[in-house]
């Protein structure tokens, strides 16, 4: 499955990235050699919202996606359609570190979440690097059809 490295002004993308699934760092306070020499090292696909790095990795022959509009729809759908998420995929990767989050029942969070997620939700996932515990909420929803829209 295809990795990706996002630039640091592409925090949100790579965030909805790792939810769909895909192996996304996120490059914070790297100079750009840095980033082009991770990207290939890694075989990652750079996606950008700089011109002129993005001609840079084009120039190396690395796989680049140019992103120069800041909305996250349009960049999620510019992204996707060129690679496609898998729905096994879904819901399986940290947002926060991209480690790969395991589900866990919902007993063990009693009181580790809000009391109104407890009651709404039926599934959790759990992040064992970070510690940090997942559902599938509003902002999931929204995504998770957005996403299926594009795929039809
Ligand atoms: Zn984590």
């Amino acid at each position: 499955m295809v990795k990706f490295l996002a630039d640091e002004m592409l925090g949100t993308v790579a965030k909805w990235l790792r939810i769909l699934g895909f192996d996304t760092e996120y490059a914070r306070d790297m100079e750009d050699y840095e980033i082009l020499l991770k990207a290939g090292k890694e075989g990652r696909v750079l996606i950008t919202r700089d011109a002129e790095l993005f001609d840079r990795a084009k120039r190396r022959g690395l796989k680049a996606i140019y992103l120069p509009h800041a909305e996250l729809d349009r960049d999620m759908k510019e992204i996707i359609s060129v690679y496609p998420p898998e729905k096994e995929r879904f819901m399986c990767r940290c947002t926060v570190c991209n480690s790969e989050i395991v589900e866990i029942p919902k007993k063990d969070v009693r009181g580790r979440v809000p009391e109104g997620v407890y009651e709404r939700q039926e599934r959790f996932w759990y992040c064992e690097k970070c510690g940090r515990i997942y559902w599938e909420g509003s902002h999931w929803e929204k995504m998770r059809s957005f996403v299926e829209e594009i795929l039809k």
